[in-house]
């Protein structure tokens, strides 16, 4: 895979706002690259602007070499399926699906064949006559996909396709987007608010906050390694926990100072020193629970804590225990009976479980 997709140091400002502020990303041909971030950072403004309806003030955008900063959208090899699927009420599937095609002068069998292909493709050969409002919402959402497709885009934008399905039908339906994305391999980039679409269906995700990236990785990196605290509170859930360097240690670990803690050995990050305040953030699965201490030589961060709240979840346990002069949230997997608020408990983790964030 090579860079094929270049934003290239890109803004886009609506009076004093920044909406997409000095913006650079490099996508690779056949990913499913993901937009994610809270409501107003900026991610349907980028993609407009990946799309032609949107101009950038300042910076350009490149795909294979071309630069299409100024082609309007018609002209560009991109399209994009929206969240309220945008499909012709008066037109059955296969003459929405067709509609691009014959737009574009394709031959009758050319036309046939490729809608053919797209039916099989979402599965809905038997719905081919249906017009719009007979289709369920998951079904006129997989026909705008179809309809985008069919135009063979170098890349297909999405624009939280789907928002306004039910979860059950969410979850379906991401399965089938990377089924479709198997069979096809255009490049997919995905906008979405939500932190749990990104995770499972990208191959890489861009975080932004305020206009700005935030970090660019690997789903599974952004989730062990976020580079700050914003990024670790977007995905997934997180304790935080406020520290002093005591001293930077070998290996990438560092001792700090926590209340409630024996001085925490934690994953550290460059060019720390002694007596910096840091942030430090844990995930609840990584922290141990146990109802004795556990042996120092079996467990390197250690704490006594008390449960204030406990809720059964059947796979597992969620606790919010008092550590000191905070509450931290314990996911605990082990069936013990015996848990209940105000008894005491000791918890632990790694030093790779536990990381400065900020
Ligand atoms: P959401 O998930 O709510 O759609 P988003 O991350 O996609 O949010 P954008 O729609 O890109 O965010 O908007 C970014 C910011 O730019 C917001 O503060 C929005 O109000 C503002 N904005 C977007 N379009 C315009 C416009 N045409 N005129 C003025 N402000 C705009």
């Amino acid at each position: 895979m090579h860079d094929f997709l270049s934003i290239e140091k890109v803004s886009r400002h609506f009076g004093a706002l920044k909406a997409v502020d000095d913006v650079s990303l490099c996508i690779r041909q056949g990913e499913i690259f993901s937009l994610l971030g809270p409501s107003g950072c900026g991610k349907t403004t980028l993609l407009k602007m990946l799309a032609g309806f949107e101009q950038p003030d300042a910076g350009r955008i490149v795909l294979n070499g071309q630069d299409i900063t100024a082609l309007p959208p018609e002209r560009r090899p991109v399209n994009t399926v929206f969240q309220n699927y945008a499909l012709f009420p008066h037109l059955s599937v296969w003459e929405n699906i067709a509609f691009g095609p014959k737009l574009a002068g394709k031959s009758r069998v050319q036309i046939q064949n490729a809608v053919e292909n797209m039916l099989a493709l979402i599965q809905m050969g038997d719905h081919a006559r249906k017009r719009p409002q007979q289709l369920s919402g998951g079904q006129r959402q997989r026909v705008a996909i179809a309809r985008a497709l069919v135009n063979e885009p170098q890349v297909l934008l999405l624009d939280e396709p789907l928002a306004a399905l039910d979860l059950k039908l969410r979850q379906h339906l991401l399965a089938e987007l990377q089924t479709i994305h198997r069979e096809v391999g255009t490049t997919f980039i995905y906008v979405t608010h939500d932190q749990g679409e990104a995770l499972s269906l990208s191959h890489r995700i861009a975080v932004l906050e305020k206009g700005q990236i935030a970090q660019v990785d690997t789903p599974q990196a952004l989730y062990e390694a976020p580079a700050n605290g914003f990024v670790a509170s977007f995905i997934g859930d997180a304790n935080f926990l406020t520290g002093t360097v005591e001293e930077p240690q070998s290996g990438g670990f560092v001792r700090v100072k926590v209340t409630g803690l024996d001085s925490p050995l934690v994953t550290g990050r460059p060019g720390l020193h002694s007596g910096q305040c840091v942030k430090l953030m844990v995930r609840p699965e990584k922290l141990h629970l146990s109802l004795q201490r556990p042996a120092s030589h079996e467990r390197v961060n250690v704490g006594r804590c008390q449960i204030e709240a406990a809720t059964y979840y059947g796979a597992h346990h969620r606790l919010r225990v008092r550590c000191g002069d905070r509450s931290l949230h314990v996911q605990h997997s082990s069936r013990d009976a015996e848990l209940s608020p105000g008894q005491e408990v000791w918890i632990s983790f790694q030093p790779e479980a536990a990381r400065v964030v900020d």
